[in-house]
């Protein structure tokens, strides 16, 4: 895993070539491929997206003028509306797709609707290493971008779905964070049901989404609320959120 300015970047180097999930911010390239080399590895084969974000795609022009870019369709889809050709995935699926590369199956399996519509895990079976995208903000409460088809429902049934597919020998890479593991993306999956039905009880006893704020959350999210998505944020974010009107 590297970590630039952006989501954290996953990384294979091997026989094959270079394989890495996410592209940072295009500001970051420079800094991406000169870690790469120093790796050992040179300008990558494959680039891996999880989302259409510009935190996980802004490199892919620079870095990967050598690479095949894939992603969900509907990550395409959404860069084309503002990337050029250069930057788009140019192999795309619906369901799952595995790239056979550095001796192992590298499997991207999409999970719909969480963080956005196009959102994609990425498993390392070989190496017993999951890339979750943004489906996990690793000590923080997570941005769930309603405008690009994301929802809490789907976002917390998901970060579920990462728990049964990985043992506690396997190493997590979140989307932003530090490197992790198991037990404390079941920590965090804990955090969002106990703080998503916490809201909900709120919105059910007819608290507005002003008085729910106001109220906020119980002292024990304290420390998962430090980001940009503090509990007024997140508040917002479950009262918003279509399974939950
Ligand atoms: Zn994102």
């Amino acid at each position: 895993m590297l970590s630039g300015s952006g989501g954290n970047v996953g990384i294979s180097i091997g026989d094959d070539g270079v394989l890495i999930i996410d592209s940072d911010f295009n500001s970051t390239s420079e800094a991406l491929l000169a870690a790469l080399k120093e790796l050992g590895g040179d300008k990558p084969h494959f680039i891996l997206n999880t989302h259409w974000h510009g935190d996980h795609t802004g490199g892919n022009a620079t870095v990967g003028d050598h690479a095949s870019i894939i992603a969900h369709d509907n990550v395409r889809k959404r860069l084309a509306l503002k990337q050029p050709k250069e930057a788009l995935p140019v192999v795309t699926f619906d369901n799952s797709l595995s790239v056979h590369f550095n001796g192992e199956k590298i499997s991207m399996i999409h999970l719909p609707g969480g963080h956005t519509d196009g959102d994609s895990v990425v498993y390392f079976e070989g190496s017993k290493v999951l890339h979750t995208g943004d489906l996990y903000f690793q000590g923080g409460l997570p941005f769930v971008d309603l405008k690009s088809g994301g929802n809490v429902a789907s976002f917390v049934t998901n970060v579920g779905t990462m728990i049964d597919k990985v043992q506690k020998d396997w190493v997590v890479i979140p989307g932003h964070g530090g490197l992790s593991n198991r037990q404390e993306l079941i920590e965090y999956h804990k955090v969002l049901v106990d703080s998503v039905s916490h809201v909900t009880k709120m919105k059910a006893d007819g608290l507005s989404l002003q008085q729910a704020q106001e109220e906020g959350l119980p002292s024990k999210f304290d420390d998962w609320a430090l980001s940009f998505v503090d509990d007024k944020f997140w508040i917002k974010t479950v009262y918003s959120s279509s399974k939950f009107n």
